[in-house]
């Protein structure tokens, strides 16, 4: 799922629980209950692969994802502190994600990948991400549209 989705999920979830030490492990949780859901991602497959010198790409998309999901935040939303932590814990399992390829040794790093993989797997039955892509956006259009609806 992309990290703006998350991001208004995760700002959404910190948004409704007033308790920071509660809100934010629950936005963090709702980055693996997203990935459950059917979705499409953006390939970042010279991440994946660690082909360093080919993911200046990728970077910027992930640059500009942060960026809009900040955007749409700021202006749907309150804009409390904690409203933006909450968006930043929704993504650090992404985050992790990037950790695990540039550090492949760190046991830690690839444990928290294979149940990142799993979560991710879940809502995409056969593994292959040959979901429709009209539904692997819509999907996330609705998240995106409820958390807006939400935030207000
Ligand atoms: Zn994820």
């Amino acid at each position: 799922m992309i990290l703006t989705t998350h991001m208004l999920v995760g700002a959404t979830v910190a948004s409704k629980i007033s308790n920071p030490f509660l809100a934010l492990p629950l936005a963090l949780l709702s980055h693996y209950l997203c990935d459950s859901l059917p979705h499409n991602d953006y390939s970042i497959v010279n991440i994946s692969e660690r082909r360093w010198n080919k993911t200046y790409r990728h970077f910027i998309e992930i640059f500009l994802d942060i960026c809009f999901g900040a955007v749409l935040i700021s202006l749907f939303s309150g804009n409390s502190p904690i409203i933006f932590a909450g968006a930043f814990f929704a993504i650090v399992p992404d985050g992790i994600t990037l950790l695990s390829k540039i550090l492949p040794q760190n046991k830690l790093a690839a444990l928290h990948q294979k149940l990142h993989n799993f979560m991710n797997n879940i809502g995409d039955l056969d593994g292959n991400k040959k979901i429709p892509v009209i539904w692997g956006i819509s999907s996330q259009i609705l998240i995106v549209l409820i958390s807006i609806f939400l935030l207000r």
